[in-house]
């Protein structure tokens, strides 16, 4: 299991082939540490810091 790269938690599921979902911060992220943004419809939009 994936750890989040933005809380470090292992509250994580696995969503898709590379895709997983943080259910602490409420964001999904992939194996390229790309972090999501889930919006109220369901699209996702990329996390830049
Ligand atoms: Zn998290």
């Amino acid at each position: 299991m994936e750890n989040c790269p933005l809380c470090g938690g292992k509250q994580t599921g696995k969503v898709g082939n590379d895709q997983f979902f943080c259910s602490n911060c409420f964001v999904e992220f992939n194996t390229q540490n790309k972090i999501f943004e889930i919006n109220e419809d369901g699209t996702l939009t990329e996390l830049t810091f």
